[in-house]
């Protein structure tokens, strides 16, 4: 299934905002995906940790790893709304200029 294909990517933040919303809100609602994400992230996380102490709290690391996934998407999201709407007004702005050019 799409979701859990994704599963690694999301762990390793490859995933772009756009798949890592529709990631967050697919696992949160899904018990299934979220079984599978624990499993995958106590496997991929907890083998590179084995040799430390702060190898135990595996759960809530997951839960602030969709939080922080989650908030980074939404503002790149944003980010680059408002890159929209500034290269807009900037071509709105520069052709009103260039129109009073032309005009005299
Ligand atoms: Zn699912």
């Amino acid at each position: 299934m799409e979701v859990q294909k994704n599963i690694p990517a999301f762990i390793e933040n490859d995933l772009d905002s756009k798949e890592t919303l529709e990631f967050v809100d697919h696992v949160r609602h899904c018990d299934t995906c979220m079984e599978e994400l624990s499993v995958e992230f106590l496997v991929l996380v907890g083998i590179k940790r084995l040799d430390s102490a702060s190898a135990f709290n595996l759960n809530q690391e997951l839960d602030d790893l969709i939080d922080y996934n989650e908030q980074r998407a939404r503002q790149k999201r944003q980010t680059s709304f408002f890159i929209f709407i500034g290269a807009l007004l900037a071509a709105i702005i520069g052709g009103y200029f260039l129109s009073g050019i032309f005009r005299k």
